[in-house]
């Protein structure tokens, strides 16, 4: 019942990702144990360091990793994973003081950040704990498939949202599965309501998904899409493109592959012939544009379901929309206070106005170091701080909830 990592070569990009998925379950089970109350294992603690040396042997070059990508070298910086893995064991094999303890020593004014957030968070019980997750209340990483949530994180988390929230939901842009939010995250069953694809989509705490509705023509399309852009990825020559940047994503109402990484891992023709065939795929399923648009980044090619501007339009969907789409799926009340709101970017402000227009006793704590985005959360109608570190929001969201 117990999986199990033994320490190896990885050369190979995909064996990284094999890696990076196995560490998620050996987290998940052991947040799980702990959870119910039980001492963190040693199986899952040697695990975890058989994982982090695994990652620490490949090999370097000119200050960064060096992974192979059918038999190209291409470089990843790996400062997540092994960041978060060094955290994760400290924090099993030596308990959350001694985790505390480190998270200052690696983040200068962790203290008296931790401090900050504390006097926004502490002291009360929140209807509705909303958060953004990547750069808020989960560190930054390279990419999205190996973001594994870290143990230590998903407790702290989870204990926040048990003792001192009605209902805590991590609001993301990401996909919700296959992959998405909940292949990464290791939070213990019924504590986090986890939305998606902006809010268009959720599994609340029973486990049940909820979206909004989509017209029956329209899923039938993007099924179609998602199916042969799957087996498109499927082939040797494409399959590539499911293993750099944002991969394949299905989310809500869009479908994202990647053609191009920020190391340029792939050949410039070949990233313009992967942008060539999907433009010609999506013409064969929707040969008169009335369905799909494309929209190509350089990196990623973005395809979405045409909305009717009638409806409000898919593509202007913020996350405003999106925590007010939970709240209605979820028959939750935004007008009850006590609330608290999350994020780090322009996007997540959105969600702080739409719940701040709703109840007057509304909080948020921002993680960000840009003064325009300071000024923004500052702004809305509620009580804010800003921090620098999602560690120290963290820290503090779990310290509000008292020690364990
Ligand atoms: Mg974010």
């Amino acid at each position: 019942m117990y999986s199990v990592i033994e320490k190896r070569n990885i050369l190979e990009l995909k064996d990284f990702y094999g890696l990076m998925a196995e560490t998620r379950e050996v987290r998940r089970g052991v947040v799980q144990r702990m959870w119910d109350g039980a001492a963190a294992d040693p199986e899952s603690i040697d695990s975890l360091r058989n994982a982090l040396a695994s990652l620490e042997s490949i090999p370097m070059e000119n200050g960064s990793r060096t992974l192979l990508l059918e038999g190209r070298p291409v470089a990843a910086d790996l400062g997540y994973e092994i960041g978060e893995l060094q955290k994760d064991i400290h924090f099993l094999a030596h308990g959350e003081d001694a985790l505390m303890a480190l998270l200052a020593a690696i983040h200068p004014d962790f203290e008296s950040q931790v401090e900050r957030a504390m006097e926004i968070v502490a002291g009360r019980v929140y209807n509705v704990f909303a958060t953004d997750r990547d750069g808020t209340v989960n560190n930054y990483c390279a990419r999205y498939r190996t973001s594994v949530q870290s143990a230590y994180n998903a407790l702290l988390l989870a204990r926040f949202a048990k003792r001192k929230t009605r209902t805590s939901v991590v609001l993301t842009s990401a996909p919700l599965a296959e992959p998405g939010i909940l292949d990464i995250s290791v939070t213990p069953d019924g504590t986090m309501v986890y939305a998606a694809s902006k809010g268009r989509e959720c599994v609340d705490l029973r486990g049940v998904r909820h979206h909004l509705p989509i017209d029956s023509a329209e899923r039938r399309t993007l099924d179609e899409l998602n199916a042969r852009l799957d087996g498109l990825l499927k082939k040797p020559a494409y399959r590539k493109f499911a293993l750099i940047g944002s991969g394949l994503q299905f989310k809500f109402g869009q479908t994202t592959v990647a053609r191009q990484d920020i190391a340029n891992s792939v050949d410039r023709e070949e990233s313009y012939a992967m942008l060539r065939t999907v433009q010609r795929l999506v013409r064969e399923i929707d040969p008169e544009g009335a369905r799909l648009v494309i929209e190509d980044t350089g990196l990623d090619i973005e395809m979405m379901l045409t909305v009717d501007d009638a409806e409000g339009g898919l593509k202007d969907f913020d996350k405003g929309d999106g925590v007010a789409a939970v709240a209605s799926q979820l028959d939750l009340d935004l007008s009850q206070g006590p609330q608290l709101v999350c994020g780090d970017t322009h996007s997540d402000v959105p969600m702080l106005l739409r719940v701040a227009e709703q109840c007057p006793d509304t909080r948020a704590v921002f993680v960000t170091r840009d003064k325009a985005l300071a000024a923004k959360v500052a702004k809305a109608r509620a009580k804010s701080v800003v921090v620098e570190e999602p560690d120290a929001l963290v820290a503090a969201l779990g310290r509000a909830a008292g020690a364990d």
